[in-house]
Order: structure tokens, then sequence, then C-alpha cells
């Protein structure tokens, strides 16, 4: 397992840091999150220079990288724009990763170029008001109708689903057995006749934000089913492994960027007569927060590693997801605190930290849930 990243991988975070200190800087990210606006500038720029095809085969337009490419350049946007990131993902992880991976020649050749393009956007329809954690009890249904399906539903917190051409819709379609059979995946166009879009108001991550949307009588083509029909749960567990990755690299640039700026202000505000860094009670925070953050890093790589070399698990997400998931709301409570009185204040940007980091640890699988999955790999 070779975790020094070569000079190709080194490059692509230069690049990419370079861009976005010009595309998207801090007071960029501070007034897309203050006026809920989409990051489109910064997002155009990245696809302009080819970064939403990291992942795309070379005769889609892609630049062929695998998971150690993609966590890099999610790393670097979590840094300057979490929210960049969050789209980003969606697109690389359901757009280019599912499609290639479960899509036909002609859903591939339709959708893929125009992800890599920035043309394309993608959000995930899985959670319903009923169905969370217990995901795979999801009610939203599609029956087939002809050369179509009619789609009857409510999905909620879908994110991004307002600014997204295709969401990768997860439904049922036969009651079998087991909740996990009779479940099916479609790539819904967003614009579909019967399909209504509210915006729910959250705690963070208010730039591009989540939704609600009711699906009534929703008539999709039937070559829209992305994967088998019946058997698509299969298909929703690997794009949550591959979300783990995307997530668990863009929270940590976060927590890093959250890191830097709480370090600078520790070094340069006085309280007693020296810098508030010098004080062991802070010092000792930023010791405890490097270790999260190397242990994040490394744990990221590792897991890319894996993937990469079809070798990683369930468990294996589950560990990387539940631990950078925990160290980013950890490390952003802790750079407030360093940062006393202006941490509290909305013009500084600790409080976004703060907010966006709140939800790492709830979405795509709670923190329990994620446990629940390891000790259910040790037999318990
Ligand atoms: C801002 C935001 C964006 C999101 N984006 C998306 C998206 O794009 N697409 C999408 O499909 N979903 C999305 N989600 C949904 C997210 O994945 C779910 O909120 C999450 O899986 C938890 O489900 P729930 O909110 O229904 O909580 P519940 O499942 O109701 O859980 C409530 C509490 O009970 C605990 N709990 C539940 N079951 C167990 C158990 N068996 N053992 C121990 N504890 C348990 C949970 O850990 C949690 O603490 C988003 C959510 C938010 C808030």
């Amino acid at each position: 397992m070779n975790f020094e990243l070569n000079q190709d991988q080194l490059a692509i975070r230069n690049h990419v840091s370079s861009l976005l200190k010009e595309v998207c800087p801090p007071e960029y990210a501070a007034k897309c999150d203050e006026l809920q606006k989409p990051p489109r500038e910064a997002f155009e720029a990245l696809a302009k220079n080819g970064w939403l095809g990291i992942i795309g085969p070379e005769e889609y337009g892609g630049s062929g990288g695998g998971a150690t490419e993609l966590a890099i350049l999610l790393n670097e946007v979590g840094y300057h724009f979490e929210e960049l990131g969050m789209w980003i993902f969606r697109n690389l992880a359901y757009g280019c990763f599912a499609v290639l991976k479960h899509g036909t020649k002609q859903q591939i050749e339709s959708i893929v170029p125009g992800v890599i393009r920035g043309d394309i956007s993608f959000c995930f329809g899985l959670t319903e008001p009923d169905s969370g954690s217990d995901a795979s009890a999801l009610k939203t249904r599609a029956v087939l109708n002809g050369d179509h399906y009619i789609i009857n539903g409510r999905k909620v917190y879908t994110s991004g689903m307002d600014i997204s051409d295709y969401c990768l819709l997860v439904t049922r379609t036969s009651s079998l057995e087991k909740k996990q059979q009779g479940i099916t995946n479609f790539l819904v166009n967003t614009k579909l006749d019967g399909i209504e879009v509210r915006k729910l108001q959250t705690l963070g991550q208010r730039s591009i934000g989540t939704t609600e949307v009711l699906y009534s009588d929703v008539k999709v083509p039937a070559d829209m089913v992305l994967g088998t029909v019946d058997d698509g749960w299969k298909g929703a567990d690997s794009y949550l492994c591959y979300e783990r990755l995307c997530l668990s690299a863009a929270r940590t640039g976060a927590a890093q960027s959250a890191f830097d700026f709480a370090l600078d202000y520790a070094k340069t505000r006085h309280q007693f007569g020296r810098p508030i860094g010098k004080f062991q009670a802070i010092s000792h925070k930023f010791s405890d927060m490097k270790v999260m953050l190397d242990i994040s890093e490394t744990m990221i790589f590792r897991y890319a590693w894996l993937m990469e070399n079809n070798r990683a698990t369930r468990q294996d997400a589950a560990i990387l997801k539940l631990y950078t998931s925990e160290s980013y709301k950890a490390i952003s409570d802790m750079c407030l605190q360093v940062l006393g009185g202006y941490g509290y204040c909305m013009e500084y940007p600790m409080q976004r930290f703060f907010r966006d980091s709140r939800l790492a640890t709830i979405g795509a699988g709670t923190s329990e849930i994620q446990k629940n999955i390891i000790a259910g790999s040790l037999g318990l």
C-alpha cells in the first residue's frame, strides 16, 4: 500500500488549489452561504478546466483517474468551499461513477460526457419521510405501464434537486420477501411533469441545500432504469460506499481549512500579553486536531487504495465515514472555541464550518448506523 502521492497527483492538488484561490476565495464562499446561492461561477471554472472529468474515461472527455485522484480533488475543493465539494461529489458519484458502473451504453453516452463538461448535474433521492436510517424500507412506487413507469411517492432531503438535471431515484417496484429486494433505480429527468420540489431550510449547507420532492404520476421511460429491475439495492449500496469516500475527502478538506484559520488566529490574537496559542489549554486543542486530521487523511487514501484494488468492504467505508465525520464535527467545535466571541459571529467563517459540520454525522448514514455496520462485521 503506497500513500505517497506521485508527481501527477501532487499536480492535481496544486492546480486545483491555485484555480480555487482565484475563483472561490473565502468571501465568495461566505456570500454563497449567506445568500443561499449555488457557487455556479466556481463550478463552471472547475468544469472548464476539465476537473469534472477526473474519473471519466478518456473516450467521453475525462482523464481516467481513480479513487485517489478523486479524493485529492474533493479534498482540495472541500478546503475552499464544502458546498462546492458536495455539488461536484454528487455529479461524480451518481452522474459518473453510478452511470458508468450500472448504465447501458446509451445511458452512458447520453449522460456522462455532459456531466464531464459540467452541463448535466445530478442529485440522489433515497431518503423518505418514513425511511431514513432504515433506507431500504422506502415506499416510493414505480409501476410498469407499457414502455414507461409511473412513479408516485415523496422523498425528503434530496440535496441539490432544484439545480439538477437528473435525480438518481431509488424506488420500489415489487413487494418481495425482504425489503432490500424489489428495489429499482431510475435516472429521472428532474423537469418531468408531476415533480414538485420544495426547498427545506437547514442549519448548514445553505448555499445549495436540500429539498423535499413529491412525485405524482411521473412518467419515466423504461429505458431510464439504471441497472437491473428489482435488484437495485446492491447498486444503491455501491453508490453509498463511493459516497463515503467523496464525503470524507471533502469534509476533511473543510476541517483542515477551519484548522488553518484558527491556527493563524491563535498565533495573532493576544490576551494577558501573549498569543492565545501559547496557553496550553489552546495549544493542546491544536495537537488533538492535528492528530485527527492526519488520521483522517491517512484513512482516506487507504480507503481509496482499497477501492482501486477492489478490496474495500462496507466495514472499511463505515470506519472511514464514522471517523472523518466525528473528527470534522469535533474540529469545527474546537476551532470555534479558539476564536472566542468572534467564532460566534456571522462575519467570521467559523460559524459556517460549525453549522456545515453538524450534517457530517447525520447525512449519508448517521454515526450510530456506521457503528452498527462495524459491530455487525465483528459478528455482534
Ligand atoms: C441536509 C441533509 C442533506 C441530505 N441529503 C440527502 C440526499 O441528497 N439524498 C438522500 O437520499 N438523503 C439525504 N439526506 C438524508 C440522510 O441521509 C438521513 O437524514 C440520514 O440517513 C438519517 O435518517 P433520518 O434523518 O430519517 O433519521 P432517523 O433514521 O429517523 O434516525 C434518528 C436517530 O435515530 C438513530 N437511529 C436510527 N436507527 C438506529 C439504529 N438501528 N441504531 C441506532 N440508532 C439508530 C439515528 O442514528 C439518529 O440519531 C440528507 C439529510 C440532511 C439533513
